[in-house]
């Protein structure tokens, strides 16, 4: 583990914003931990866990405490489950993106619709990552944590871990740092149906098929690319967190009024009924490419906001607040944000 003291996190965010670390301690072998749990003992308050802090805005004034910086590596394929399924255990620090590229190498279906999404593979169950119909709750069968609460190692399965849409009992809860994880994923390959019209079109497929793993990923790329939503590939877009806010739950009155007006509404796997979140930013007038704040505007191709020259984490919170105070006077439904603010 390598220990160092006030240490910039912006250049760890991927928006990068925000003060130091007091302490930061970076683990790469699981082995160490119990030597953090010592060092997080003598720190003020509970520790931080960072991943890759692509969902995160630390604060201008930093972190207090101690902050782990998860960067354990390594998968191994277990064996299988009675159903058929393969089990993968896998470190939390490893990267979701080499996770799913492995999967998709052993011709195992489960991830491949996750790929481009950043960060480690320990911070998928702590917002159900998901996208274009598959999330980390299909295939999530146990974590292993540290419970700094009952203050020993837990193994929590899937049920235990509540997971929703875009949330779970470890969203912004300081009680578990994640140490590993198992998937079960099926053998197969192709992929799982195709549910997105625009991935679908990408493919030149019906909706509802199934085509070559490696060709559904190649394709859910080139649908993320063309909305910035690939690390790297968005230009001034990339100081970004993804998709700030979720796409919140209405009730079934709040469905029949934005429906008639055209809104884009929902169900999801997890039973609620939700209307898209860029549809409500683009209602309350803000457009793509235009200023929310300083050093914060509006991305040029996603209704999302990302940060440029000039912005600071209090500014960005400020904007993220903006943009929900205009939604909900403008359209009667609360915007909640996805991130972790640090
Ligand atoms: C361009 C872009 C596209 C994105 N697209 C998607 C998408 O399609 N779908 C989606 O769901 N998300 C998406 N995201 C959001 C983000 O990638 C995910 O939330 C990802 O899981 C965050 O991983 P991370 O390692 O960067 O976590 P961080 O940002 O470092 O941390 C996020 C939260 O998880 C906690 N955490 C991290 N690791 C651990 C651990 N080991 N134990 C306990 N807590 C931990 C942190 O304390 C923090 O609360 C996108 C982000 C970007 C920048």
């Amino acid at each position: 583990m390598r220990v160092t003291h006030e240490v910039p996190l912006a250049p760890m965010t991927t928006l990068g914003l925000g003060g130091p670390a007091a302490v930061l301690c970076e683990l790469f072998d699981p082995a160490d931990f119990p030597e953090f749990v010592a060092l997080a003992d003598a720190s003020p308050g509970r520790p931080v866990c960072l991943g890759e802090g692509s969902n995160v805005v630390v604060g201008d004034a930093g972190c207090p405490g101690a902050v782990l910086r998860m960067s354990t590596k390594g998968l191994r394929i277990t064996g299988g489950t009675t159903d058929g399924r393969v089990l993968v255990e896998v470190q939390a620090g490893h990267l979701l993106g080499d996770l799913v590229d492995t999967t998709i190498a052993e011709g195992l279906t489960g991830m491949e619709m996750l790929v481009g999404i950043p960060g480690t593979t320990g911070a998928t169950p702590v917002q159900n990552v998901g996208a274009y119909g598959q999330e980390t709750a299909d295939c999530l069968v146990e974590v292993t944590a540290w419970d700094w609460e009952l203050r020993r190692r837990v193994t929590l399965d899937a049920a235990a871990c509540g997971l929703g849409h875009r949330t779970s009992v470890f969203k912004r809860s300081r009680r578990w740092t994640l140490l590993s994880l198992v998937f079960a994923l099926r053998r197969s390959e192709l992929s799982a149906p195709v549910t997105y019209r625009t991935v679908a079109a990408a493919l030149d497929v019906p909706v509802g098929s199934r085509v070559p793993l490696d060709e559904a990923a190649q394709a859910v790329l080139a649908v993320r690319r063309s909305k910035g939503m690939v690390l790297g590939c968005a230009g001034a877009d990339d100081r970004s967190v993804g998709s700030v806010f979720l796409s919140p739950e209405i009730t079934p009155a709040q469905a029949d009024g934005l429906r008639a007006r055209s809104a884009p509404v929902n169900r999801f796997p997890d039973g609620s009924t939700r209307v898209s979140a860029s549809w409500l930013i683009r209602q309350a007038g803000f457009e793509l490419n235009t200023p929310v704040g300083t050093g914060v505007r509006v991305s040029s191709r996603h209704y999302t906001l990302v940060a440029d020259e000039g912005a600071t984490a209090t500014g960005f919170t400020r904007a993220v607040e903006r943009v929900q105070q205009e939604v909900l006077c403008r359209t009667g439904v609360r915007l909640t944000s996805e991130l972790d603010f640090l």
